[in-house]
């Protein structure tokens, strides 16, 4: 750990500060949160306005002291006081105010309001690659947001072309768009939103466990926004990224509700686990019933119901990824009409889980039998 000393203290974007009255500082303007600290020679507001992430916590003492005649001791104190109040960060290298930051100011300025290092968090989300697996409504949505989180490293599959039912569900469709292949629409997009964006694209049709290999091999994560052939698409995706451990984002839109979980096949289960656990009779027959039948669903989602997924595919797995939180394995469904979110299953690795459960004891499930995978 740096000394403190040689710390940057940066002052949070988000914590506005300005005269109460002639003698005191207020600092918020929530009901709130806020609170006023006496001020009447203007130290304390001096003292913020240059934690700008230039100076080092030894250089503002200096300046402070020498300026109103406090020591540097009792300064120390108040900026550590600030830091405990979330108002400013004691940054490890100086705050350069460049393209990079300027761009990101107001990523970093949420972050840092969740108590966390907002630079250091925005830094993780720029160095992270991601492969999004199928480019519809779900993954383009997906692919905008994380542009606009900072993420700059991309690898996208389809191996579609846009048509006219597309446009109503994805907002950044044209009809110019129409017969281009979705990974050239997406590549055009995100270069036109972010020049410094590195991306690739695959069009290539994901039949099997090692096509998805082919394509998540130098990923971070996956995002998992291809949905056919039913069941089959997600056991191929979860048991690729299994043998790779890779972790992934699973995302359902129906009609009435959307759907989320995150895998992390380093360490907690995978989707034959949850299809292990869920499969009785019931749902076996269902799974049958509706594989004899050819089952191709009819998309029954708007863009807002897309976004509102999308969103909450996203956030979830920012608590994962920025905030450290331990969500995996947990279904997490949103309801369209009355937006009420419930965890609907929280599924455990399966011993008796045919992709990664004990050897001697597979799952003999009629389930896998109707759903296989290759
Ligand atoms: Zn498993």
């Amino acid at each position: 750990m740096t000394n403190l000393k040689e710390t940057y203290p940066l002052w949070n974007l988000d914590k506005f500060y300005y005269k109460w009255d002639d003698k005191t500082l207020r600092i918020g303007t929530d009901d709130t949160g806020s609170w006023n600290i006496p001020d009447d020679n203007g130290t304390w507001k001096y003292m913020i306005s240059i934690c700008n992430g230039e100076l080092t916590t030894n250089e503002i003492c200096v300046d402070v002291s020498n300026k109103y005649s406090i020591e540097q001791k009792t300064i120390l104190e108040s900026l550590k006081q600030l830091e405990q109040n979330g108002c400013l960060t004691f940054l490890e290298d100086r705050f350069i105010l460049n393209d990079w930051t300027n761009r990101y100011k107001t990523n970093i300025a949420y972050f840092t309001s969740k108590n966390i290092n907002g630079i250091t968090a925005q830094k993780k989300l720029n160095s992270l690659k991601i492969t999004i697996l199928g480019l519809g409504g779900g993954g383009f949505t997906i692919l905008s947001n994380l542009i606009s989180l900072g993420v700059e490293d991309f690898h996208i599959v389809d191996f579609d072309t846009v048509e006219l039912s597309n446009l109503n569900r994805q907002i950044i469709f044209k009809e110019s768009d129409l017969g281009k292949l979705k990974v050239e629409v997406g590549m055009e997009y995100a270069k036109s939103r972010n020049s410094n964006l590195k991306i690739s694209q695959s069009k290539k049709k994901m039949n099997t466990v090692a096509d998805i290999e082919s394509e998540i091999s130098d990923s971070d994560w996956v995002f998992c926004c291809m949905d056919e052939p039913a069941y089959i698409a997600q056991r191929l995706v979860s048991k690729a990224c299994f043998n790779l451990k890779k972790p992934v984002i699973f995302g359902f839109c129906q009609k009435e509700n959307g759907r989320t979980f995150i895998v992390n096949p380093s360490n907690t289960g995978c989707v034959d686990c949850l299809f292990t656990q869920i499969a009785n009779d019931q749902f076996v027959h269902l799974v049958s019933a509706l594989k004899k039948s050819d089952f191709k669903p009819v998309t029954s989602a708007t863009s807002i119901t897309i976004n509102l997924l999308c969103d909450l595919m996203i956030k979830n797995w920012l608590d994962n990824v920025v905030y450290g939180k331990k969500n995996e394995n947990q279904i997490i469904r949103l309801d369209f009409n009355d937006f009420q979110m419930t965890k609907v299953v929280d599924f455990k690795k399966h011993p008796s889980c045919p992709t990664c459960g004990d050897k001697q004891n597979l799952n003999q499930s009629e389930l896998f039998n109707i759903i296989p995978i290759s």
